[in-house]
């Protein structure tokens, strides 16, 4: 069975699906890996690297792609006169594509999977259950997006994180505030620690605090009654009423008075991401202060954010909206991707290296966009997708 891998033609994209030790691990298993030359480029993996671990180098995508049973992906595949390629015709019916999909914000884009025969995965639909963490590429990858918005906060910041006592006198440590600790967040905290900065956080989730605390962060509650109820059965966050928003505001622009850095992380699944901060909220800090926008491809929680733009208002406050944050330390969200996604793929394979998509498993179940030329995820049939449209709009 072979599996291709492509290089990502999308905007500010410079992972790749596979890493020479996934195809390594694809190859023991005997399965037959053909890689397209260059796709490992942006991630520092060289055409030699993919051979020496067993790939095949084909010259262009065409080629790569042409007969493969199963296609890995980061990015959803170029489709009609998208930068001047259509991946998606490359591709034979029947073929297993896994990718980052974004089903719920391309909908026309799955019913052109359908059409087009393939059976697609949407690994960010994966369930965060025990047994589907190796497969986790949110969580990698969100994992990563912390820890180097933290770096490029301090980078942009004029003055340094640590406090230091040095003979011309003392410089005061930095103070950062976390907005949403998730994934992303705990690592922006923990780095920021690890920085030297004095860190706080907060968070609609209550289970959100202790893991704050634990790495040395002050939370800051907003309503501990709201929180209580703010977390979904799936672990994500709820969409918070006007007046949590009106509250947090208050409580959020009183701290920013002696804050020098924000890092916003806040995501609702399958919908628009939470305003956090106004623009009068970002007037309450003082020139020179940096503020990093995680959520800006979401729609952002920073107004004034700017999608892949690092933008200077008019009062001196650098607001940071980077795309695609995991691709900026691509060698290692490349890494733990190519993982993931192996990880992934061996739900799919049996033992004879044969196809094998089990319905039953509540892991494919959740991640299976189409089938047999249909759309059949759950979260994906119209009611669900109405409600998400509405919500994002
Ligand atoms: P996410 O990316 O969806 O959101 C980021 C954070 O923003 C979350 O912590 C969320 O609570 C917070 N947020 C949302 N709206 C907010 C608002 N208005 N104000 C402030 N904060 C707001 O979340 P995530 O990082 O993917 O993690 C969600 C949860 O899932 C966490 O509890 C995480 O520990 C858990 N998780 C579990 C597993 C697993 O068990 N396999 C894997 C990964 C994550």
């Amino acid at each position: 069975m072979r599996v291709a891998i492509i290089k990502e033609r999308r905007t500010y994209e410079r992972r790749v699906a596979a890493s020479p030790d996934t195809i390594k691990r694809m190859v023991d298993k005997g399965l037959e890996v053909v890689t397209e030359s260059g796709a490992g480029e942006g991630a520092c993996f060289t055409d030699a690297a993919f051979a020496a671990a067993g790939a095949s180098i084909a010259a262009d995508a065409t080629m790569a792609l042409r007969d493969a049973d199963i296609v890995l992906k980061v990015q959803r595949p170029l489709l009609g006169d998208e930068a001047g390629s259509d991946e998606l015709k490359y591709l034979k019916r029947g073929a297993v594509l896994i990718g980052l999909l974004q089903p719920l914000r391309h909908r026309a884009e799955i019913e052109a999977y359908a059409s087009a025969g393939i059976v697609a995965f949407a690994i960010e639909l994966l369930p965060r259950i025990t047994r589907a963490q190796p497969m986790d590429a949110l969580s990698s990858q969100a994992n990563l997006a912390g820890y180097k918005a933290a770096l490029d906060a301090a980078v942009e910041f004029g003055r340094a994180f640590p406090m230091m006592m040095t003979a011309a006198g003392t410089i005061k440590a930095a103070r950062v505030l976390v907005m949403g600790a998730g994934v992303a967040g705990l690592q922006a905290i923990a780095t920021a620690r690890r920085l030297g900065a004095i860190v706080s956080a907060t968070d609609v989730r209550a289970a959100a605090k202790e893991q704050v605390e634990s790495l040395g962060a002050t939370f800051i509650t907003v309503d501990e009654a709201a929180a209580r109820s703010a977390e979904t059965a799936e672990g994500y966050a709820r969409e918070m009423g006007e007046d949590y928003r009106r509250r947090q505001g208050e409580r959020i622009t009183e701290i920013l008075k002696r804050t020098d850095i924000v890092i916003c992380t806040a995501l609702i699944p399958g919908r628009r991401a939470p305003v956090l901060l106004t623009e009068t909220m970002v007037a309450e800090l003082a020139p020179g202060s940096v503020v990093v926008d995680l959520a800006v491809e979401a729609g952002g929680n920073v107004e004034g954010s700017r999608l892949g733009e690092l933008v200077t208002t008019p009062n001196g406050v650098k607001i940071i909206g980077y795309a695609n944050m995991p691709s900026r330390i691509a060698v290692d969200a490349s890494q733990l991707y190519a993982r993931n996604v192996f990880n992934f793929l061996t739900l799919l394979v049996d033992k004879d290296c044969k196809l094998k998509i089990d319905p039953a498993d509540e892991i494919i179940r959740a991640t299976l966009l189409t089938e047999n030329g249909a759309v059949v995820n759950p979260a994906l049939l119209p009611s669900a997708t109405a409600d998400a449209r509405s919500a994002a709009s």
